[in-house]
């Protein structure tokens, strides 16, 4: 079945783009841990991130690697966290979260609330540092 992610790929339904190549996507997470919790995505659908065949692997962490670095100059924060749940959604993605402290990758934590228009700065903001 499509996950809610292709469907964001197929632009069927609409995302934050934050940054994008011919194979990868990387967009805010919806319910975020903090202001420019972004979602790092192969465009192709694969469930589990360990049965990515290497190559995709490889590239989704280089890619990855590339929209952090943006993050980290578009957001103040001490770290850009990385982390694998996909325990909800069965399309691999790595979630990158600005951090301050550990318990600002605590999942358990309350979400934040915020609007459309502060979610679209957001992401043009990092996406213009990309
Ligand atoms: P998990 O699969 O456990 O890593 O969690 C999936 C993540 O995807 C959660 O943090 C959700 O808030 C996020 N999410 C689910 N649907 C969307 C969506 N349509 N756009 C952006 N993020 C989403």
């Amino acid at each position: 079945m499509e996950s809610i992610f292709s469907k964001i790929v197929a632009g069927q339904i609409p995302c934050y783009k934050v940054a994008e190549n011919d194979s990868f996507l990387a967009f805010l997470d919806i319910n975020p841990l903090a202001k420019g919790h972004v979602l790092v995505i192969p465009k192709v659908q694969v469930d589990y991130i360990f049965d990515l065949d290497e190559e995709t692997f490889i590239q989704l962490h280089l890619f990855a690697k590339s929209v952090a670095i943006a993050m980290k100059k578009a957001i103040t924060c001490n770290r850009i966290g990385v982390t694998v749940i996909g325990l909800e959604v069965p399309h691999a993605h790595i979630h990158l979260i600005p951090i301050n402290e550990v318990n600002d990758m605590n999942f358990s934590n309350k979400k934040l609330t915020l609007s459309s228009s502060e979610m679209l700065d957001i992401a043009n903001h990092i996406n213009s540092f990309f």
